[in-house]
């Protein structure tokens, strides 16, 4: 399972990287997410990868199945 940021949604809320620290990373630049691993999420992280998806007012996180 990979997660992938729309750098063009994202707001900068940082919901996602409270909800799943190990997953994403908010850059210094301009405060957006970045999916950590290039997105890979590993193996138990699922549902805080889940969690994250649903927490983003932005809908700026896709799962990509693999
Ligand atoms: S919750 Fe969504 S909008 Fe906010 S930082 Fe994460 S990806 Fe960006």
């Amino acid at each position: 399972m990979k997660v992938e940021v729309d750098e063009h949604a994202c707001q900068g809320h940082t919901l996602c990287a409270m909800v799943a620290p190990d997953l994403f990373t908010l850059r210094d630049e301009d405060g957006h997410s970045e999916a950590n691993n290039g997105g890979e999420v590993p193996r138990g992280l699922e549902q805080a990868a889940n969690s994250a998806i649903s927490s983003c007012p932005e809908r700026a996180i896709r799962m990509i199945e693999d």
